[in-house]
C-alpha cells in the first residue's frame, strides 16, 4: 500500500510539541525519546510514559518505535494524562481503561494520521476537553 509506505517514511517532529498549550490550562512541556527500557507503574515494559506536574505534562517515548507507534503512543499518553490530571475529566473518558485509551489512540491515528500539535488538540476536543475554562 503506497499510503502506508509513505506514512512510514514520515517522522513525528517531537520538538514541535514543546510548550504546547492544551485544554483547561494544561501544557505539554515536551516529548522526549528515552534509550533505556521503561517500565510502567506495575513493572511491565512500556513504550511511553507521562509525568503530570502542576498542569504540565511531559512524555517519554521508548526509542526504536516506528512513526506509527510513536503517534499512537503520543495520542494515548496525552489523553490519559489529561484525564488523570484535570479535576473533572469529561464524561466521555472518565471511565476509560488502559485498553480504551489504546483504542482511542489507534482510532485517532487512523483518522488524523501522525500526531502533530494541531491533531493532538483536535483529538482532545473530540473527547470532551474544552479549550476555555
Ligand atoms: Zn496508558
Amino acid at each position: 500500500m503506497e499510503l502506508a509506505a509513505r506514512g512510514q517514511n514520515q517522522a513525528v517532529d517531537l520538538s514541535s510539541f514543546r510548550d504546547l498549550p492544551l485544554p483547561q490550562g494544561f501544557r505539554l512541556l515536551r516529548i522526549e525519546l528515552v534509550a533505556d527500557p521503561m517500565l510502567d507503574a506495575i513493572g511491565r515494559p512500556a513504550l511511553a510514559k507521562a509525568t503530570i506536574e502542576n498542569r504540565t505534562i511531559a512524555i517519554q517515548l521508548a526509542a526504536g518505535q516506528t512513526s506509527e507507534e510513536m503517534a499512537v503512543s503520543i495520542y494515548h499518553e496525552v489523553l490519559e494524562a489529561m484525564t488523570i490530571g484535570v479535576p473533572f475529566p469529561p464524561a466521555a473518558v472518565r471511565d476509560f481503561t488502559e485498553a480504551a485509551f489504546e483504542q482511542a489512540a489507534k482510532r485517532a491515528h487512523r483518522q488524523h494520521g501522525l500526531a502533530s500539535k494541531a491533531n493532538v488538540v483536535i483529538y482532545l476536543h473530540e473527547h470532551g476537553f474544552e479549550t476555555s475554562s
